[in-house]
């Protein structure tokens, strides 16, 4: 596993200058976040990470490979929006089915346990269930276990939790601590929420308005591993008001 490495990247669709120029480096095993404006290229930019989307200027590399090499070797894993589970898979199965489809492309890699991630999230008991019979916030545990049984190197989050209300959000960004815990993973999460940036990252990325360029980032001196308890800690605040500070340049710039 290696570093990504996203240097002078920009992006414009048609005449419309979408995001950047951009540099940014994420460290192997480190979770970092991208914050921004509706608007500012925070999709995009994921998108061009993952191979998705080519840049219009730039290069990207993930540990060394371009991107689509990385993502054809299902190093790489994206966690969308809403986790569009198959309606005829149980949970289990849904689980499972990135395991299914890439067994081949995974080679030796050895694959985590995917009915033990379930159990980790709470999950065990509705293992054999279809996704109708879940709530929203289960339906967005098993997307998440579905990504990390994958066992990719590098997972790419676009605002996972941007469907849930505040309390299942809370109860999400914990569990996904914990789930990260047992894994050495890179980690690219997107989203709106402050709290989640704080929680969840080693460093936050502020994005200024489209298009978007690196504002300013911010280091996360909070203790691992992150337990619901750190959102009374002093610095927890500290490091959200540097990041609403950011916030504001970035719309100004
Ligand atoms: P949000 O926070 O609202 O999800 P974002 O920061 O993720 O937004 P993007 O979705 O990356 O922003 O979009 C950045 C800009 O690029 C927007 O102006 C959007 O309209 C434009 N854009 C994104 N994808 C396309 C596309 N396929 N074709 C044309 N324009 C696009």
């Amino acid at each position: 596993m290696g570093t990504i490495r996203v240097g002078g990247v920009s992006k414009s669709f048609g005449s419309r200058a979408a995001l950047g120029p951009i540099d940014l480096d994420v460290e192997p095993g480190e979770v970092v976040t991208l914050l921004g404006p509706s608007g500012c290229g925070k999709t995009t930019l994921l998108r061009v990470i993952a191979g998705l989307e080519r840049p219009t200027a730039g290069t990207v590399t993930v540990g060394d490979e371009p991107p689509a090499a990385a993502r054809r070797a299902k190093r790489i894993g994206f966690v969308p929006q809403s986790p569009a589970l198959l309606p005829w898979r149980t949970v289990e199965a849904n689980a499972r089915l990135l395991q299914d489809l890439n067994r081949r492309a995974a080679g030796d890699r050895s694959l985590p346990d995917a009915v033990e991630l379930l159990g980790r999230v709470g999950l065990a008991d509705v293992r054999d269930a279809y996704p109708h019979e879940l709530s929203g916030g289960m339906q967005q545990r098993v997307g998440l276990v579905r990504a990390f049984a994958l066992g990719a190197p590098y997972l790419l989050m676009d605002e996972p939790f941007a469907a849930l209300d505040e309390l299942t959000r809370a109860d999400m960004r914990h569990l996904l601590a914990e789930l990260r815990e047992g894994s050495s993973s890179t980690v690219v999460f997107v989203t709106h929420s402050l709290d989640e940036a704080v929680y969840l990252s080693d460093r936050v990325v502020v994005l200024s308005q489209r298009p978007g360029r690196v504002v300013g980032e911010v280091a996360i001196g909070l203790p691992a591993p992150r337990t619901p308890d750190v959102e009374d800690d002093p610095r927890f605040f500290g490091h959200v008001t540097e990041l609403r500070a950011l916030l504001r340049e970035g719309r100004a710039a």
